[in-house]
């Protein structure tokens, strides 16, 4: 098979987003060691908060504070952690309810090893040295013997100094690739300058880039065609706005993508 391709990709860009009132409220209650959560019209706190009920649909806006302190829900460890990952070493990731919450929220634990993970074990956030209103502000929980923190939630307006109100948030997939025998042959040809394509058995169409299949009949394809290098424009777009973090960088817009 060594015909067939492989190779990384990584596919990466910074997604930005507006909170709203209640995100922002969360996220910059962090940012001053305070986890608020969101009662719903049941009377269920929920943390991290949402907007709007999840059983009546209706916008909820009661914030309350609960406490640094908690019980692990569920865990499971994860013995060699990856890039961007909460902790360099190996870690547990854990639902933690807190003292005060009625759900659990999705975080990391510091422990020596799985063995010193259990469900229903209590635990305490440890807060970063640097906060800017985010979930990391969270640095990671800890394992936690002392007296609970405040159980009953406590009234909160949710309104702070300078409040957070976007964030951006880096998405990034780092995988290997490996593109299957008809898109291989496609790349191959265009070393060569070359375009490639396959016909489908049944229906005769010609596919560029090819799929190893006819989308419509769901037949295997084959038999390749050279096709071009001259073609005709079917649809385009200008496009006006230049992107970050793209490789087209050397691109000046605006440009055509045809
Ligand atoms: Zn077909």
């Amino acid at each position: 098979m060594s015909d067939v391709l492989s190779a990384p990709l990584v596919v990466e860009f910074p997604f930005t987003r507006s909170l709203g009132p209640v995100q922002s409220a969360f996220l910059t209650g962090l940012r001053e060691r305070t986890v608020l959560g969101v009662r719903t019209e049941d009377g269920t706190v929920l943390v991290p908060p949402v907007e709007y009920d999840p059983v009546t649909a209706n916008e909820i806006r009661d914030l309350v504070e609960v406490a640094p302190t908690g019980t692990v829900t569920t865990w499971a460890w994860n013995p060699s952690p990856g890039r961007d990952q909460p902790l360099p070493t190996p870690f547990a990731w854990v639902l933690v309810r807190l003292d005060g919450a009625g759900t659990a929220l999705l975080h990391v634990l510091d422990a020596p090893g799985p063995d010193a993970v259990r469900t229903g074990m209590r635990v305490r956030i440890r807060w970063a040295a640097t906060r800017t209103g985010a979930i990391t502000d969270i640095a990671c929980f800890e394992p936690y013997e002392g007296e609970p923190g405040h159980c009953e939630p406590a009234p909160h307006t949710g309104e702070f100094a300078e409040p957070v109100t976007g964030i951006v948030t880096p998405a990034r997939l780092d995988y290997v690739h490996t593109p299957g025998r008809a898109q291989s042959a496609y790349i191959k040809a265009l070393e060569e300058r070359r375009t490639v394509g396959e016909r489908c058995p049944a229906c005769r169409k010609v596919y560029v880039p090819p799929r190893g299949a006819c989308p419509t009949c769901g037949v295997a394809t084959a038999e390749q065609v050279e096709v071009g290098p001259r073609g005709t424009v079917t649809t385009f777009c200008i496009v006006n706005i230049k992107a970050a973090h793209t490789a087209n960088l050397d691109i000046e817009v605006p440009y055509v993508y045809a």
